[in-house]
């Protein structure tokens, strides 16, 4: 059992009542659940997904805008198979389509991951975006909407060059609004930009491209927490080509730029796990055709960025469930938390890839899969 923190612990026995993990002890009695031989771990956090974007019917990329029946039962499927792969808790960045989602898992009336949302996210236009009181009108809109979080784009994306979208003054007051009201901010940024959020006092930079060693030194010291993609989201891209290319945001150009970014970000993420103190977390960026295949994220992380497999564990439970302000609910094996207890067929500190298969799934106390080893996943071939 890896207890979520960092500990490897052999042959013990978890002992759950209701929802809540109340003790781990090697000789509690009676063993429900026999998961020996498996690597028993905490359910992983993805701090970045788009649980709702979805292939429409024409089976091109319809993103999270789409509204129709067809649409939420995507958006309901996408859950699922977030949660089959072992994902207990997303944090969705954001679309309001998220919220009847959220919800519906949270009552228990559909299986799904926790979901926390930023509803609509802060997106960067330059001026356009408005004055810093604006800015705070906006933020408070998305609490009131129900936000968990606050979403903020301070870049162009980096198909476009990724130039800074908000000014310093913009985004000191979004990030301190979201504060002011209590919430975190995750802030979509590149180059520039990645420093000009640390500054503001954001609590997460997503993505990070081209940051400097400087940027990354300062993130350290300031404590924000940084979610870099090493390549699940632009693999799914170029898997995807043809589903996307055309829709908003995708043109010839960009895909021809992301071979570059693949390699640009396999570098962050290096530079990233070698910066001493960085807190980095796990986040996929998952989109249509990614849900599912979240734990692929942490086979790039390894192979491609240099990340030690028991910290790429960690970046996804303890230190995931502390960049959410959820330590004392999830993220690890103890007495006191919730029950998002995993298993997988093998063991990823010595084989990384071993997360792509998972072979149990609690959340909250509930089995929702328990399968035999080598079992087919249920959910494959499905491609949302
Ligand atoms: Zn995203």
């Amino acid at each position: 059992m890896l207890d979520g923190k960092g500990r490897v612990i052999r042959n013990t026995r978890i002992v759950i009542e209701g929802s809540k993990i109340v003790a781990v002890d090697p000789r509690a009695t009676p063993v429900d659940y026999d998961l020996g031989g498996l690597t028993v771990l905490p359910g992983w956090i993805d701090a970045h997904a788009h649980v709702t974007w979805s292939f429409g019917k024409d089976g091109k990329n319809a993103g999270a805008g789409l509204t129709t029946p067809e649409a939420a039962y995507s958006s309901a499927a996408n859950a699922w198979v977030t949660l089959m792969a072992g994902f207990t808790t997303v944090q969705s960045v954001g679309s309001p389509t998220d919220i009847p989602l959220r919800d519906a898992i949270a009552k228990g009336l559909l299986p799904g991951p926790r979901i926390l949302t930023a509803v609509e996210p802060l997106a960067g236009r330059g001026e356009q975006t408005g004055t810093p009181d604006e800015i705070r009108a906006f933020v408070r809109k998305q609490k009131q909407a129900g936000a968990d979080v606050i979403k903020i784009f301070a870049s162009q994306s980096i198909r476009q060059g990724g130039a800074m979208t908000l000014s310093q003054e913009q985004l000191n007051a979004a990030c301190d609004e979201a504060k002011q009201q209590g919430l975190r901010s995750v802030v979509h940024a590149y180059k520039d930009a990645v420093r000009a959020a640390t500054l503001a006092g954001c609590t997460q930079i997503e993505h990070g491209t081209m940051a400097t060693n400087d940027d990354l030194k300062l993130m350290a010291e300031k404590g924000t927490y940084l979610d870099p993609q090493a390549g699940l989201v632009i693999e799914n891209y170029l898997l995807n080509k043809e589903k996307y290319l055309g829709t908003p945001g995708y043109t010839e150009e960009g895909f021809a730029a992301m071979q570059k970014v693949l390699s640009l970000n396999h570098e962050l993420v290096h530079r990233a796990a070698n910066t001493p103190g960085l807190k980095i977390v796990f986040g996929t960026d998952a989109v249509a055709g990614a849900h599912g295949r979240n734990a692929e994220e942490f086979i790039d992380r390894v192979r491609d960025g240099g990340v030690d497999p028991m910290a790429a564990m960690i970046s996804a439970n303890s230190l995931g469930a502390e960049a959410l302000g959820m330590s004392a609910q999830i993220g690890t094996i103890a007495p006191g938390l919730e029950a998002d207890i995993i298993a997988l067929d093998g063991d990823p500190l010595k084989d990384i890839t071993a997360v792509r298969r998972v072979v149990f799934v609690m959340k909250g106390g509930i089995v929702h899969k328990n399968v035999a080893p080598r079992a087919a996943p249920v959910h494959r071939g499905i491609v949302h």
